[in-house]
């Protein structure tokens, strides 16, 4: 049996934090971490789970100083129903729909997408797009992290061993401006293919373009935004930035042709130049 620490306050959850006991592992809505241990993958390095589901400090979505602050236990379903995400986010409401089915958007959270890390985490292209930043806490004390700079490499985060993913803070009312396209097996209940997100000015003066599913991170696309700034091959510059593989969900070549379509399709949506070419 792997011992299960359920904490209510952040103090709780930071003195065994602090106590570090072998292999802690921390427990959100369980969406993830749960399927791993079902699956018994990575069994034998938890040792200890601290169930922080119940730290309310943790959950709830609020306008300050220009940003949009989303708790890291904020469901997907507090996150669709939210006036404030709908008027002031939309595109992230929109997403958290295509999350899963209704149990797992009750479950699953905004954190547990982030920290999880997986380049298919349908939210992650969206944060990196609109240039969300992450409040990280624990008993050394609370730091700031770009969303750029948090995902290193595969499943691996700048996340310390003894901190938690307190909050997702939005920069408005450039996140307002976000779109994005996932393509799956099906419209609902499917993992992506590909995943592009697109945050853009009029005139294409500023331009954010981030994928999820074709790198071993979800990637901030700087060729193309580049491309797509100066009026440039957006096509080509795309299939420089990214690194699909094959999978069981799809292929590289599939990958490589459809996000650069649902990038042209996204930039043409925004009233700019661009418009749907044919193959390549
Ligand atoms: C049937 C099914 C369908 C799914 N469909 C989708 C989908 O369409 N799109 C998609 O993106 N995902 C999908 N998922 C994956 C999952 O639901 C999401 O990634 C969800 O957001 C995870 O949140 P959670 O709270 O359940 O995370 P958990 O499982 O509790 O945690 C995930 C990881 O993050 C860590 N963690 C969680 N919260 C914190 C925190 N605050 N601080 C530090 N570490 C933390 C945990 O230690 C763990 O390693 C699906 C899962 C299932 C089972």
């Amino acid at each position: 049996m792997i011992p299960v620490t359920s904490v209510k306050t952040l103090p709780e959850a930071y003195a065994l934090l602090q106590a570090r006991p072998p292999g802690l592992r921390v427990l959100a809505g369980g969406t993830d971490l749960m399927v791993a241990i079902n699956a018994r993958v990575g069994l034998d390095r938890i040792g200890h789970v601290l169930d922080i589901w119940n730290v309310r400090e943790l959950r709830g979505i609020a306008l300050q100083d220009n940003f949009l602050r989303i708790g890291a236990l904020t469901t997907y379903t507090e996150i669709i129903h939210s006036t404030l995400v709908n008027t002031q986010l939309p595109a992230l409401a929109a997403v958290s729909r295509e999350v899963g089915a209704w149990a797992i958007q009750n479950r699953g959270t905004l954190g547990g997408n982030v920290c999880n890390a997986s380049p298919a985490g349908d939210t992650l292209p969206l944060l990196l797009a609109a240039d969300a930043r992450f409040l990280l806490g624990g008993p050394r004390g609370e730091r700031t992290v770009v969303a750029e700079e948090f995902f290193l490499a595969y499943r691996k985060t700048a996340l310390g061993a003894d901190e938690l993913l307190l909050r997702v803070d939005f920069p408005l009312p450039d996140a307002a401006r976000l779109a994005y396209r996932k393509v799956g097996t099906r419209r609902a209940q499917s993992i992506s293919k590909t995943l592009i997100a697109v945050r853009a000015t009029p005139g294409l003066r500023e331009v954010r373009i981030a994928a999820g599913c074709v790198a071993p991170i979800p990637l901030r696309c700087r060729r193309a935004e580049q491309a797509a700034m100066s009026g440039g091959d957006v096509r080509a510059a795309l299939q420089l930035d990214i690194s699909p593989i094959n999978d069981i969900r799809s292929t590289i070549e599939y990958r490589r042709l459809v996000s650069a379509n649902v990038l042209l399709q996204l930039l043409k949506n925004m009233g700019t130049p661009y418009s749907l070419p044919g193959r390549p």
